[in-house]
């Protein structure tokens, strides 16, 4: 029964209002293959489809007579085949059904918008051709030589004549006409309104008010001529000011067009830099890979990274293959948009999820159209529909935002890219300043031992592709190319501090660094770290941290309202004590849970160094569209002296008057209650550090802590990577942590709190009795915050041998009650 050729295809349905994958018949003299756009029978209608899975049994719920043909092959190739086998991939590794991996892949509703057509092939057909055909083509085939082009759509056809499908389809089996996909139009241009400053008033100038005069100033000072709505945030002002400005002649708002892509116009192409010797080193490597390989291009900032990237897709653009620009966040890193596209001008195509649907439909349109190109992209892009790739770049390859929590599925874009550079045998380069301890160890001359093993797949486990070990590169930009040194770090001890009476925030040595730097006029960073995840509890006396006996990780303070107990919890095992009242390591009452705020830094300053102004930059300022470039637009002007912020100041700051890097307090990231904190903490403050100093004048670094002995601190003071790297492994690898081990997370979650918890205990107690030896259950726990968008979450890991096949769990969400949810994920990085 299994042999033969398939007779049934699974095919996803996508049209507007009706999406999901269905099964249909293939009738025998029709030759499907997968990635090809189908005409399927829906309901009463015929919709677009795409061929997804060619079966040699109907499902299991279907009888074989109900399930309806597919009447017609619209388009062949205009997915590649690995593309759906990449689907295929990434559902089942992390355990999500197709449709929902599709969902996240394609934009809603592409075919709904196609329109599908058919032309003549007006050279191949005789004369007497009618006299071939069954009334139903010869009436298609009529009704197509009285229009202009011989081309019409199907709709069209199918009102003028009965049984249009087989009618054209046989025209199509005799090569006489073909059948074929118009993509959607692109959409209309967009339009905005911008303002432009026309005449600037004089001192003497009546009519204006002295708030319509500031408002003009500030125009002025942006170069005069804006967005309407950047105008109004800017100035914090209304458009009725705005208008009343333009009515009295010093303003003008008018319309202009958008440009889909935002291509600096006065930027001029770029020219290919002579590469220094590391550089070249790096690029002769990738020139000399053809087929799948993973690099790992690590250097600092500033150390020619990107010249790499771009002079390595040169020669691949220039072969008519693509390539897929990967990085972290588009939004923060213009400068880097804006070097791709100097250098390969409009073959350079941007792709994110703040992409209207229309732009989304725009950039599918042209990628499916096959042409080489280069398409930089956030997380998702991974799953850009580039025919021909031949090479795949990820930025920043340690940046958490490339994995997804939720929803399923709950992808790693970096794991997703290397499959795909292997499906598509073509090299993946990942980049950074501090890279990530699972690409780094897949690098070093002994990886993981087991790690080889990736591909196992003994019986039980899910059905994943094996994975071919890729070749392995290294590649290492020692410097900085314009030989600026790093910044010096200074690790200052907070409770010094505290001993000789300061119990300000600022430490003696950071704040004369800000007094000095405002009497140079120079500019300052503060950084704190991200709100909501300071949950650690330590003591200000000792720097004793309220450690779990079991774990190795530090305890959470949770405290469900005020008034209740505060209790401390371990994430991973489970275990809770009280908060006890004093240090159990030395008495002392300043026994803290760590949370301070970029408003607290902000308050004071304002009591303790009045005389700096400061810009708040975190998530609360920076929510609005384009907010993170306006607020750091104004940084650079000099409306403030120091820069506030989380850890968005990791990402895409280039400032080159700011000299001073303050660290308020290193300590919370350095105990989150989580197996990556130091790792995670090492790339947050190497990242910061690398802040200072990128200008003309040389930086310096304060780094503050409780814990100046803590490796992590120590780590990034000395800056070795490496001896970092090492360390970390061998930690990993003590307690079975990836990437010596693997994790699978599940979370459970519920508006019913009860149903929650008894859902995860359920789970768990089935879990233990099937679960293999190589695997081992932790929890069910409530997670840490407990409550979340009026949903209480529990989770359970499980922690297992790196070759162990990770356990099919699909089951698991067909069991849950109604109002309970269940997100299975892999590999998960975010155990909060
Ligand atoms: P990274 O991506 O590692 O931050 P970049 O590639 O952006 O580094 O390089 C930093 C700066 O140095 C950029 O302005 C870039 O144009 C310049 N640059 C890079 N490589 C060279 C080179 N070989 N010769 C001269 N300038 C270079
Ligand atoms: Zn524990
Ligand atoms: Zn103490």
């Amino acid at each position: 029964m299994s042999s033969g050729a398939p007779k049934w295809v699974a095919a996803l349905v996508d049209s507007v209002g009706a999406q999901g994958l269905y099964t249909y018949r293939l009738p025998p003299d029709l030759k499907v293959t997968v990635g090809d756009i189908l005409s399927v029978p829906f309901g009463a209608q015929q919709l677009g489809a795409i061929a997804i899975q060619l079966l040699r049994e109907p499902p299991p719920n279907l009888a074989p007579e109900d399930i309806r043909p597919v009447a017609a092959v619209i388009s062949r190739g205009m997915f590649s085949p690995t593309y759906w086998q990449l689907l295929e991939r990434v559902a089942a590794y992390y355990q999500t059904s197709l449709i929902q991996v599709i969902r996240t892949a394609l934009p809603p509703g592409l075919l709904g918008r196609s329109q599908r057509r058919v032309r003549l092939l007006s050279d191949a057909i005789p004369p007497e051709a009618a006299m071939f055909l069954s009334p139903a083509a010869v009436c298609v085939l009529s009704q197509l030589q009285q229009s202009a082009q011989g081309d019409y759509t199907w709709q069209y056809l199918r009102q003028k004549c009965r049984g249009a499908y087989r009618g054209i389809q046989a025209l199509v089996d005799r090569g006489w006409a073909e059948s074929y996909l118009a993509l959607p139009t692109p959409p209309r241009p967009q339009r905005r309104q911008a303002v432009t400053v026309v005449q600037v008033p004089t001192p003497e100038e009546t009519t204006i008010t002295k708030r319509q005069r500031e408002v003009l100033t500030l125009l002025q000072r942006r170069g005069g001529d804006l967005w309407l709505q950047e105008a109004l945030q800017y100035c914090r002002t209304t458009s009725a000011t705005m208008r009343s400005l333009a009515q009295k002649g010093f303003l003008a708002i008018e319309e202009r067009e958008v440009l889909r892509q935002p291509a600096s116009p006065d930027l001029g192409p770029d020219q290919p830099k002579t590469l220094n010797a590391a550089q070249q080193e790096a690029f002769g490597t990738l020139q000399a890979t053809q087929g799948f390989a993973v690099a790992l291009l690590q250097g600092v900032t500033g150390s020619g990274k990107t010249e790499v990237y771009l002079q390595a897709i040169a020669p691949r653009l220039a072969a008519g293959t693509s390539a897929l620009v990967l990085v972290p966040e588009i939004g923060l890193t213009p400068q880097l948009t804006d070097r791709f596209q100097q250098r390969f001008g409009d073959r350079v195509y941007v792709y994110h999820s703040g992409l209207s649907d229309g732009e989304r439909y725009d950039a599918w349109r042209r990628m499916l159209q096959g042409e080489p190109m280069v398409v930089i992209g956030t997380r998702s892009a991974v799953f850009s529909p580039l025919p021909q790739l031949g090479i795949i770049i990820l930025d920043e390859e340690h940046d958490s935002s490339f994995k997804q929590d939720q929803p399923m599925p709950c992808y790693h874009a970096r794991t997703v890219a290397q499959w795909r550079a292997e499906l598509d045998d073509c090299p993946l380069v990942l980049g950074s300043a501090t890279p990530s301890l699972e690409s780094w160890s897949a690098q070093q001359p002994q990886p993981l031992s087991e790690a080889a093993e990736l591909g196992s797949e003994p019986p039980s486990a899910i059905a994943i592709p094996k994975s071919t070990l890729p070749l392995q590169h290294y590649l290492v930009l020692p410097d900085r190319v314009h030989q600026r040194p790093p910044p010096p770090i200074t690790v200052v001890d907070m409770r010094l501090e505290l001993q000789i009476g300061n119990r300000s925030i600022f430490s003696r040595s950071l704040r004369s660094a800000l007094e000095t730097m405002k009497s140079r006029e120079e500019q300052g960073i503060l950084f704190i770290q991200r709100r909501g995840h300071s949950s650690f509890v330590s003591c200000r006396e000792c720097g004793h941290v309220m450690m779990c006996p079991h774990c190795d990780v530090s305890l959470s303070y949770h405290q469900t309202r005020s008034g209740t107990a505060e209790m401390l919890r371990c994430h991973y095992c489970g275990f809770g004590q009280v908060q006890p009242p004093s240090c159990p390591a030395c008495g002392s009452k300043y026994l803290k849970h760590f949370g301070s705020g970029t408003q607290r830094v902000e308050q004071a300053i304002a009591q303790e160094l009045p005389e700096l102004r400061c810009l708040r930059f975190d998530s609360d300022t920076t929510r609005a569209k384009g907010a993170h470039r306006a607020l750091l637009a104004r940084f650079a002007q000099g409306e403030a002296d120091v820069l506030v912020g989380t850890q968005m100041l990791t990402k895409g700051i280039d400032l080159p008057q700011v000299t001073v890097v303050g660290i308020i307090a290193a300590d919370g990231l350095l105990y989150m209650a989580d197996y990556r904190a130091s790792e995670r903490a090492f790339q947050v403050l190497t990242q910061v550090a690398g802040r200072a100093g990128r200008g003309e004048q040389p930086g310096r670094v304060i780094l503050q802590t409780y814990n100046p002995e803590n490796p992590v601190v120590q780590a990034v003071k000395s800056q070795n990577i490496q001896h970092f790297l090492t360390t970390e492994q061998e930690q990993r690898q003590a307690l079975d942590y990836p990437p010596a081990g693997r994790l699978v997370l599940l979370r459970i979650t519920s508006p019913d709190r009860a149903a929650a918890e008894q859902t995860a205990q359920e789970m768990a107690a089935q879990l233990a009795s099937r679960l293999e030896n190589a695997w081992s259950l932790l929890g069910p726990v409530p997670a840490p915050i407990l409550r979340v968008a009026r949903r209480y979450r529990w989770q359970v890991l499980l922690k297992g041998a790196i070759a162990a096949p990770i356990p099919d769990l699909t089951d698991l969400s067909k069991q849950c009650p109604a109002h309970v949810s269940l997100t299975i994920d892999v590999d998960p990085l975010n155990l909060m």
